[in-house]
């Protein structure tokens, strides 16, 4: 059993992809996923295929019985990360892909009937929960942080007139955290509604301001949820705590096939850092837990601020989960590879 479930995604065609009269390289067929190369050779593989956790055919229209919609995909995914969170596990879900593949149509989705992504049903649900299940011995509490990573420094989403990078730093007991990271208490949805809000606004203005786009930064939402039971017999207070991470990854184009210099090519290196950083620490985790190794020997967490601060919802006591978004197009098929074999090594 892996302790990563992945998941991969296959989007409509974009308008850019339809005026190129683009043929779809995607199939899918239970949880196998198979591309095929457009360009083969006859010396080449005309076809790959890869088995995840789950294949999401989201490429046709809803009409499409095979079509998997937002809450097929929030249902498979985050409700069992909602399960662990309640359990008093870690939890985190990130989305990778290339820019434009769906890694925020998957987190954030829109705000329309039938289109909200992982994060706002997720938070919808853990309040529904959260109502049934108050009670005076059994009480509960979330709080909000939401930041991102742009060229290994971290901006505060919530607190954007703070400009300064925050200081990552590590608490002896705690692990890695980032100093003076707002940390918002909500009572609601609604609550962490209007700060998604915010801090989603927050970006694309730090991203104008930098003239870059916010495709090259990591987003991270955080919520930290603490649930208190009393024990009945005993009269002891119990407490846990888990900490949901759900992350918007930077794309992972490589630098060099978009001609980067000077900054983009400095934004490049970074982001491929923490994206191979990243996994490589899924995968050295995976083998630790389909027990084809016995103990990770050494697992780089330090070497990406976000891998670094997201140690605690990696390893250890948490459980993870990844949607890699796919372009379906014959133009994206080198992007398109590269993140299919990106998942396949979280396996
Ligand atoms: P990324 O975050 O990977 O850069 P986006 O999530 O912004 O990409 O997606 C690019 C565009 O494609 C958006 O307009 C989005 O609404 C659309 N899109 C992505 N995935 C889907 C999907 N599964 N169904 C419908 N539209 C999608």
């Amino acid at each position: 059993m892996s302790s990563v479930k992945v998941a991969v995604r296959v989007r409509p065609f974009n308008n850019r992809e339809i005026s190129r009269d683009a043929e779809c390289i995607i199939e899918m067929g239970g949880n196998t996923t198979t591309i095929t190369n457009p360009k083969a050779g006859p010396k080449d593989a005309k076809q790959k295929s890869f088995n995840f956790d789950h294949s999401y055919w989201s490429h046709t229209s809803p009409e499409d019985p095979a079509f998997a919609g937002q809450k097929k995909v929030y249902d498979d995914i985050g409700l069992e990360m909602l399960d662990h969170a309640f359990e008093g596990y870690n939890v985190c879900i990130f989305a990778y892909g290339q820019t434009g593949a769906g890694k925020s149509y998957t987190m954030m989705g829109k705000n329309e009937p039938g289109q909200k992504g992982i994060i706002p049903l997720l938070c919808e649900d853990l309040f529904t929960r959260i109502s049934a299940q108050r009670s005076m011995d059994n009480t509960f509490s979330v709080e909000v942080s939401y930041f991102e990573i742009y060229c290994e420094r971290v901006r505060d989403l919530l607190n954007p007139s703070n400009k300064n990078a925050l200081r990552v730093r590590e608490h002896p007991l705690l692990g890695p955290y980032v100093e003076d990271l707002s940390k918002m208490a909500v009572q609601s949805y609604e609550d962490i509604n209007n700060l998604i809000d915010e801090g989603n606004k927050a970006r694309t203005v730090a991203a104008t301001n930098m003239n870059e786009t916010s495709s090259r930064s990591h987003a991270v939402f955080t919520l930290i949820f603490s649930q208190r039971k009393l024990d009945a017999t005993t009269k002891m207070v119990g407490e846990k705590v888990s900490k949901i991470s759900l992350v918007d990854l930077a794309g992972s184009e490589r630098a060099d096939s978009t001609g980067a210099k000077g900054t983009r090519l400095k934004e490049g290196a970074n982001i491929n850092k923490s994206l191979t950083t990243l996994g490589k620490v899924i995968s050295a985790l995976a083998e630790v837990a389909n027990k084809r190794k016995k103990k990770a020997d050494f697992i780089p967490y330090r070497d990406s601020v976000l891998t670094w601060l997201l140690r605690e919802n990696l390893g250890g006591n948490s459980k993870t989960a990844m949607v890699a978004a796919l372009s379906p197009a014959d133009i994206n098929f080198d992007e398109t590879l590269s993140t299919l074999r990106y998942a396949d090594r979280a396996k």
